[in-house]
């Protein structure tokens, strides 16, 4: 199979590459590096079933091209990170809503079945924990730059589902939550990446708000392997699932792992939403996916528990630091266990 992956420079869509081309097939990666890194993607730049081609999912005489040599589409290409989205809304909504119609009219025009990857953003303000797929979307105001992304992406799985039922075009939807793991970076704000870092190099840690709001934590392999098998099965198709784990962790204990983990010296410190981000930033206080849906139809169940996830992001963060030289006086020893 020839898979083409739009956003296969960034976090999620270098490892569904190497998952591909680990299976025996080709990959067939678009990107503009906006927030992918070629570093992700340079292991398998030598690779003779690897191709990649840096440009935008905006361009659509090269999605047009891409999507004639490929037999699935992966679209991940998309404005990542909360800071990033509140300090960029302009090419959020245009890269979100412009991009994958771009992706989507060209698959149709050649019958390729294509994957969206959505967020549980779009879940906003819902208080029906854990969230289910046929749940309302709560959105907050629209003068709250946030809720532009879950806007676009609401968008982007209307479009998906219109093109299915409408032009008989196979796609598939997926709400990613929060996913983590090695490649990951916080310079768009995500949290852990965030935390290793400035427990790696005696930074204060900075917990947004009291701490008391959560998340779940999902591995990147475990995410990366549902892709794989939900675009595999035919009852996928016109179909949204959410893909992530159930394990929840408040930021705040999730600080205090990471800076036992790490043997840090860091302090942990509180900054205000309104200083984090903008003034009247609204988080969600909590974020639980309910995963019956993906589970009874491909039998996901997530595999690797936060403190594995934790041990192996900071090892991936001190081994670069090493490469780099920026860690002060690191540590050789094993992530220490925080729930010993
Ligand atoms: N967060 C934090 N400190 C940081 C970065 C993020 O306390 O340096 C908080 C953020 O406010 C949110 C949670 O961690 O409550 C997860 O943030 P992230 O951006 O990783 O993902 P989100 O769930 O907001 O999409």
């Amino acid at each position: 199979m020839r898979v083409l992956i739009t956003g296969g420079a960034g976090f999620i869509g270098s490892h569904l590459a190497d998952t591909y081309l680990e299976r025996g097939d080709e990959v067939l990666v678009l990107d503009d590096l906006s927030t992918g890194r070629i570093d992700n993607i340079r292991h398998l730049k030598n690779h003779p079933r690897f191709d990649y081609t840096i440009d935008s999912v905006h361009n659509r005489p090269v999605v047009a091209e891409l999507v004639d040599q490929c037999d699935v589409v992966f679209h991940l290409a998309a404005a990542v990170g909360v800071k990033l989205i509140v300090e960029s809304p302009v090419s959020t909504i245009e890269t979100n809503v412009h991009g994958t119609e771009v992706v989507l009219a060209q698959a149709a025009k050649k019958g390729k079945k294509v994957l969206i990857a959505s967020t549980s953003e779009v879940y906003g303000l819902s208080n029906q924990l854990p969230f289910r797929e046929d749940g309302n979307l709560v959105m907050g105001a629209s003068t709250k730059g946030r809720w532009s992304y879950a806007c676009s992406k609401a968008i982007d799985e209307f479009l998906a589902l219109a093109y299915y039922r409408e032009r008989g075009l196979p796609t598939i939807i997926v709400r990613l939550f929060n996913t983590v793991g090695p490649r990951q970076t916080g310079r768009y704000g995500m949290v852990i990446p965030t935390f290793v870092k400035q427990a790696l190099e005696r930074r204060p840690i900075t917990v947004y708000g009291d701490g008391s709001q959560s998340r779940c934590f999902g591995y990147v392999g475990d995410v990366v392997g549902a892709l794989v098998e939900l675009m595999d099965h035919p009852g996928a198709v016109g179909e949204v699932f959410n893909i992530g784990s159930n394990e929840e962790v408040s930021i705040g204990e999730l600080a205090e792992m990471i800076k036992i983990m790490t043997r840090s010296s860091s302090e942990i410190v509180q900054v205000p939403y309104d200083q984090a981000y903008e003034a009247g930033f609204e988080d969600m206080p909590r974020r639980i996916p309910d995963i019956t849906k993906v589970n009874g139809l491909i039998g996901f169940r997530p595999t690797v528990p936060l403190d594995v996830i934790l041990a192996r992001v900071i090892e991936f963060y001190r081994q670069r630091s090493h490469e780099r030289g920026s860690i002060k006086s690191p540590s050789h020893e094993e992530p220490a266990s925080a729930r010993a």
